[in-house]
């Protein structure tokens, strides 16, 4: 029987599900002590297990179940048999009980290109700063992206550090107590869930940047937005959870390195709950399956008070 659910829902909760199993692969690779590490172009671009292991699952597992989708995944893996425990089959339903907006009702498989990050900040997981790792699938039409999903495997890593760590069973549940990863979601026009809104303190300039990929252009653009602070973290989907519950007011890179699958979910859960990610120019990402993968112009992102930030950047910077 047909479903009377639209592609893009149904998509979004089988994201969902995906992106959960995702995470306890994350975990189980670390548990099982072996990451496995292989050094892409330098030290500090680097590939493990688990992010081969997740690549797998996320990609088999959508394409199983929508096989005209454009699936586009960061990392390059020989093509192998995936193992089916590494399939994921379900879909979240409470995310099929929200409405679908209209202007996405009509949306075929074949229309959507779904980007992967199997796992965004993978120097920061060798280095066991686990809470900085994010799994990341953004989902995109007509080269806009529309919806997105972020597991955040080690959320309360923290808060848990030396307690038993517990596998999730709700990972909507946050605070002291709360389980161990947490998924959050999102779709354009119809908003953003899995966390708490919260802005930073108003006229307070707090940057987040890269800690392991650096530059000149990076350093002289932070310096210029007249920071109270400055937040160096791994992950571009861990900057952005950052800004949405007011740890950061702007994500500053002002150089090339990041790519399409690293913006894809963070910029449509940013831009559900009214928030801007940009180049460091101020031009939109484009998604579309031709689009070049890299963000060659860097990123500039924000919760609020995006003019502020963009009236900032050097001539020299841009
Ligand atoms: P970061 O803020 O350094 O964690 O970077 C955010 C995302 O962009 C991560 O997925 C990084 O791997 C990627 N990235 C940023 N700069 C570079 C670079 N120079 N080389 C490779 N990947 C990069
Ligand atoms: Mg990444
Ligand atoms: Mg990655």
């Amino acid at each position: 029987m047909a479903s009377s659910h639209t592609v893009l829902m149904r998509l979004v909760a089988s994201a969902y599900s995906i992106a959960q199993k995702a995470g306890t692969i994350v975990r189980h690779v670390i548990a099982e002590g072996d990451l496995g590490i292989v050094e892409k172009t330098c030290a500090t671009d680097l590939q493990t297990k688990a992010d081969r292991l997740v690549q797998m699952s996320i990609c088999s597992s959508l394409a199983r179940k929508f096989p005209k989708l454009t699936i586009i995944g960061e990392e390059d893996l020989p093509p192998e048999d995936v193992d089916q425990e590494l399939i994921e089959d379900g879909q979240w339903e409470e995310i099929l009980k929200q409405p679908c907006p209209s202007q996405y009702t009509a949306i075929k498989e074949e229309d959507l290109v779904v980007w992967v990050d199997p796992l965004d900040g993978t120097k920061e997981y060798t280095e066991g700063l686990l809470d900085n790792v994010t799994v990341l699938i953004g989902i995109a039409y007509e080269g806009k992206a529309i919806a997105g999903v972020i597991n955040q495997p080690y959320y309360n890593y923290q808060n848990n550090e030396n307690q038993k760590l517990r596998e999730p069973r709700n990972e909507a549940k946050a605070g002291p107590d709360a389980v161990l990863g947490r998924t959050i979601w999102g779709v354009l026009g119809l908003g953003a869930f899995g966390f708490q809104l919260k802005e930073v303190p108003a006229g307070k300039h707090i940057i987040t940047t890269t800690r392991s990929h650096n530059s000149q252009l990076v350093t002289d653009c932070v310096a210029a937005m007249n920071p109270d602070d400055v937040l160096r973290v791994g992950g571009a989907g861990n900057k952005i959870i950052q800004l949405i519950e007011g740890k950061a007011s702007a994500y500053v890179f002002a150089s090339p390195g990041c790519k399409k699958w690293d913006t894809c979910a963070p910029e449509v859960i940013l831009h559900a709950v009214g928030g801007k990610l940009t180049d460091i120019h101020g031009n939109a990402l484009q998604y579309n399956k031709e689009v070049k993968h890299m963000n060659s112009a860097g990123v500039l992102a924000t919760l609020r008070n995006y003019d502020y930030y963009a009236s900032r950047v050097p001539e020299s910077v841009k």
